[in-house]
């Protein structure tokens, strides 16, 4: 492709039936498609809940929150797409109904609509369209892949869906819409039923909006007469209904996808080909699967956290995974709930790991558990990677039981402990509230020549996401240093110290950044790539 400005195709994708279909992957799976024909994409997120961003919800309610190089806290589904892509995404990636009206009632107040009546159709429904064509803005992209959270029907969606029947009628041949639907078998009648995806069908047509071409999610495979079915009664054509059958790995849906010919769908409804030249084909993407399952060893590893839910360290669980494929190692994750954790219990709890990771959080629950969990650790050389908060329990557990400091601890959990070996900083301090003050997205970071950090990234500085507000207390350092924890990355700016490492054991480094954030399919972290390797 030319390096010149692009016209901009979108493509928006929708769900129906139920949720979870897994809207994220398949968003996703589009975009790797999209980029294997040799096209720049980019995928965005619109959440219809009332929430600014992610950043205050408990992972109870809507898992990890990921971050964003510029510092956004967003849905984890904006992981996916920068895990299957590589692309990074930014601010214009991820907007909420919150957002939205936070935007427009800001411009009410500023007196921008000269004294008319706002309302929900124009002045929100005129923002999401603005949103949606924020990315476009650059000329960057040839696709711009716009995921609807929620199922179709609900009534918090409606704006999204009056603002795309909008655009499509604006932008003409230049957008599609995707349906994601589900095809459940019964059991008990042995068959396979298209009704609810022909309903879903229905209302999306009642709104205005005629899908371009349907996946159906199935747990069973759907032979060719359902697809014709579900094409004729919902006016797509027959190659534009594929299927989205459970695989073993997520990572194989592109190629199922490809395989079923989404792509040269997707590109025909634009009156596209295939482009000349192929940026990036999908050789390498088919070696890793291939890799995935012919994994030679098992490693098991034990993610020390509070929250029991797949979802809640999800890009942690992926980083760890992605980099055992490529390192020929299928990777057994356990949950290890720290709440569980005590002195005369940590041995039988982390017994057959062969490595820990102590998770990121926020407050006091299930915090003794996890600096027991590095005492074990540290006392018996299990390989061990702390993030964030995990490398904050690492700098405390080696205050209290290495540097003779009783009670040291974290300010965020007892402000009035007696060393405050993790504090915020004096510029956070004077704040005075929690609302806006964390520390977010990349930031710069030196690495300490001769460090194993240093061996590890083969460079001297690197950038990290952030997400956090308390920080290693300096004052410390001179005594950690000479007891044998060592501060090998600091930021240049401020000198705040972002990775600790006790080169004397095994494995042993903690980061205050994230790196699961910035793994992806094809090209892992190094420090989690690292970590396994030892293991
Ligand atoms: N609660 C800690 C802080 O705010 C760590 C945050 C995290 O693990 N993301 O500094």
């Amino acid at each position: 492709m030319s390096s010149s400005r692009r016209i901009p195709r979108y493509i928006f994708v929708t769900g129906g039936v139920v949720s979870s279909l897994g809207k994220g992957i398949i968003s996703s799976s589009i975009g790797r498609l999209l980029q294997s024909c040799g096209y720049s994409v980019t995928i965005q997120k619109f959440d219809p809940y009332i929430n600014i961003d992610p950043g205050t919800l408990n992972p109870y309610e809507h898992g990890e929150c990921y971050v964003t190089e510029d510092g956004v806290e967003t849905d984890l589904d904006l992981g996916h797409y920068e895990r299957f892509t590589g692309i990074r995404t930014t601010v214009h990636n991820s907007v909420t109904t919150g957002k939205v009206y936070q935007v427009v009632i800001e411009k009410e107040r500023r007196g921008d609509y000269l004294g008319k009546t706002i309302q929900v159709v124009p002045h929100i429904t005129n923002e999401i369209k603005d949103r949606i064509k924020a990315n476009a803005a650059g000329g960057e992209f040839d696709f711009i892949i716009t995921e609807i959270g929620g199922t179709i029907g609900d009534i918090e969606s409606a704006p999204f869906l009056e603002a795309i029947r909008q655009l499509r009628w604006e932008l003409g041949g230049n957008a599609i819409c995707i349906h994601l639907t589900y095809v459940p078998y019964l059991k008990a009648a042995g068959e396979l039923k298209t009704k609810p995806t022909q309903h879903s069908v229905k209302e999306l047509q009642s709104l205005g909006i005629q899908p371009d071409i349907l996946i159906l999610r199935t747990e069973r495979h759907l032979g060719k007469e359902i697809l014709q079915k579900v094409a004729a009664f919902c006016n797509v054509g027959p190659d534009c209904v594929v299927q989205s059958e459970d695989l073993p790995s997520i990572y194989e849906v592109p190629l199922n996808m490809h395989k079923q010919g989404l792509d040269r769908s997707i590109l025909a409804r634009f009156g596209m080909e295939n482009s000349e030249g192929h940026e990036q084909s999908l050789q390498q993407w088919e070696e890793f699967v291939r890799k995935e399952k012919e994994l030679k060893s098992t490693v098991k590893v034990g993610l020390v956290g509070k929250y029991d839910l797949q979802d809640a360290y999800k890009s942690i669980r992926e980083s760890l995974h992605i980099a055992g494929i490529h390192a020929g190692k299928k990777v057994e994750i356990q949950f290890v709930n720290s709440e569980h954790i005590d002195a005369s219990n940590v041995q039988e709890m982390l017994t057959g790991y062969d490595g820990i990771v102590i998770c990121p959080g926020f407050g006091s629950r299930g915090i003794d558990g996890k600096i027991e969990a590095v005492h074990y650790a540290r006392t018996h050389n299990i390989p061990t990677f702390g993030i964030c908060l995990g490398m904050q329990m690492m700098v405390i557990e080696f205050a209290r039981n290495v540097l003779g400091l009783n009670g040291a601890h974290s300010s965020e959990i007892d402000p009035a402990t007696p060393y405050n070996v993790i504090d915020l900083m004096e510029s956070q301090k004077a704040l005075k509230r929690l609302g806006g003050t964390m520390r977010l997205g990349a930031y710069a970071c030196d690495l300490l020549p001769g460090s194993r950090v240093r061996a590890i990234y083969g460079k001297d500085t690197i950038r990290e996401r952030h997400r956090h507000r308390y920080e290693f207390n300096n004052a410390y350092k001179e005594r950690y240093e000479q007891a044998g924890m060592r501060c090998t990355g600091r930021n240049p700016e401020n000198d705040l110290v972002e990775i600790v490492e006790i080169p004397d054991l095994k494995w042993f480094i903690g980061t205050q950044f994230h790196p699961e954030y910035s793994s992806t399919v094809l090209s892992p972290h190094p420090l989690f790539m690292d970590f396994i390797n030892v293991l």
